[in-house]
């Protein structure tokens, strides 16, 4: 297909990259050196895979519109046995088939709709040597994601996230740095995943933040206990972390460290 005629498609959050002062915050809050691997979602027409390439690194980037493969194709032929072409959903995506030496880095623009399922995606599938996350994300998905205890966004994706060496807003970036330009603005977003990486990985400490977090207006003990939690077993993990279970303690009131305790006692008991 001629580029000229390319139609974006807003179903897949097709707001393509213009500025070119924010493509170079994004590398350097990435720290690609050479060597570094790479795992992009949503090349489009790879604005960002060429520049990750430049840096001579390894780039394997998931596209789910093959109308975008003459954009992408010159760039395999161009960077050959570094820049890596999926087409396919990177919600589905089957990360186990990936090279084994392992991915060091997610840098990506991605969707917007697709935000929270595809962290939750990279969590469970990708974090084994990934060391930093470095995503374009809408500016009121980063707040949420960034929530502190005791405020209305707090949430189990926020939770894990911080659990995992936590996150911050690097650089607002004005809607007019894309074609077309999205209807809200966005944050160049990094997050840490290099702590309690054995526990926030795994299902059952997800499973645990969100039966807690089920109905939102109920206490944790409430909600643990609709979930099949003990209650005396619930109300001992509390003490032990330092919280009175008598007291009508909400799960977005709990820090991360003590989810983190919390979640080491349950497992030790059940
Ligand atoms: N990285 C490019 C840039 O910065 O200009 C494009 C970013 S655009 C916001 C999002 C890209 O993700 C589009 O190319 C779109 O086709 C692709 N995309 C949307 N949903 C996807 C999915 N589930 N899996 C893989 N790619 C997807």
């Amino acid at each position: 297909m001629s580029p000229e005629f390319f139609v974006p498609k807003p179903k897949w959050g097709q707001n393509f990259l213009v500025d070119r002062n924010v493509l170079s915050d994004i590398l350097d809050v990435a720290e690609l050196t050479s060597g570094c691997s790479v795992l992009e979602v949503g090349p489009g027409k790879g604005i960002l895979t060429e520049a990750i390439a430049e840096r001579c690194c390894r780039v394997f980037s998931i596209e789910i519109d093959r109308r975008l493969e003459p954009w992408l194709a010159p760039l395999e032929e161009r960077f050959p046995g570094q820049v890596s072409l999926l087409w396919g959903d990177a919600q589905t995506w089957d990360y186990a088939s990936l090279p084994s030496e392992g991915l060091t880095r997610i840098v990506a623009n991605i969707p917007y709709s697709i935000t929270t399922p595809l962290l939750w995606t990279f969590i469970s599938h990708c974090l084994k040597t990934v060391r930093r996350i470095v995503l374009l994300l809408e500016e009121e998905a980063m707040e949420r994601l960034l929530a502190q205890p005791k405020t209305k966004g707090r949430g189990p994706l926020g939770i894990v996230l911080g659990a995992l060496g936590g996150g911050r807003i690097v650089r607002r970036v004005d809607r007019r740095s894309f074609r077309p330009a999205p209807h809200t603005d966005s944050v160049l977003a990094m997050f840490n995943t290099t702590e309690n990486l054995e526990t926030a990985t795994r299902p059952a400490f997800r499973t645990l933040l969100e039966d807690a977090f089920r109905h939102r207006r109920k206490t944790l003990l409430w909600n643990l206990r609709s979930a099949g939690y003990q209650c005396d077993i619930v109300g001992e993990a509390l003490t032990r972390s330092g919280l009175n279970p008598k007291q009508k303690i909400r799960a977005e009131e709990v820090s991360t460290e003590n989810w983190l305790r919390i979640f080491s006692y349950l497992q030790a008991r059940t």
